[in-house]
């Protein structure tokens, strides 16, 4: 079961996660995959304003820190694993209190992560690139992520995401 979705532009990629942001809770993680510039951090700037994180918080990719945190109608954690460089950081960046906790959690370049650092459930978010601006984001549930992926379903359907 994969969900896919078409966006063409940063707009609608925004608009798509903000979509996914407003039906999910604590808990909630999504390991997101796919190239440099695929439209990643867009996706998560999105989600930010679908969890209600105020307009004042701008989202950007934690390429240093690895793991920013946003308050929201739960807190939103967002790391990024680009500059991951061994087992060392993510005991530092306290990965397995924040998975599966109180807030929602983004992760991107996910695929860098070992299997079993993930949780249970989580959902997959791939995005590539198209010809243009265009985008194709496929959603796909691991272990018991079919929940979280139905909540998704229903928000996402309805709408066109240009
Ligand atoms: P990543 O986090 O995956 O490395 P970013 O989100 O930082 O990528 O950057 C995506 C880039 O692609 C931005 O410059 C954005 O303006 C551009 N872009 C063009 N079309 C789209 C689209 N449909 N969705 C998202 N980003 C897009
Ligand atoms: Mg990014």
């Amino acid at each position: 079961m994969t969900l896919c979705v078409i966006t063409r532009s940063p707009a609608g990629t925004r608009a798509l996660g903000r979509a996914v942001g407003s039906c999910l809770g604590p808990g909630a993680v999504l390991a997101l995959s796919g190239d440099l510039g695929s439209g990643k951090t867009v996706f998560v700037q999105g989600l930010a304003r679908g969890l209600a994180v105020p307009e004042e918080y701008y989202v950007t990719s934690p390429t240093y820190t690895l793991v920013h945190e946003y308050p929201g109608r739960c807190p939103l954690f967002h790391i990024d694993l680009y500059r991951l460089e061994g087992g060392a950081d993510l005991d530092d960046l306290g990965l397995p209190d924040l998975l599966g906790g109180e807030g929602v959690v983004a992760v991107e370049w996910a695929e860098r992560l070992d299997r079993t650092a993930l949780p249970a459930a989580y959902v997959r978010v791939r995005i590539e690139t198209g010809p243009d601006d265009e985008r194709t984001v496929r959603f796909t549930p691991c272990g018991d992520g079919t929940d979280t992926l139905r909540k998704i379903e229903t928000v996402v359907k309805e709408k066109q995401w240009d």
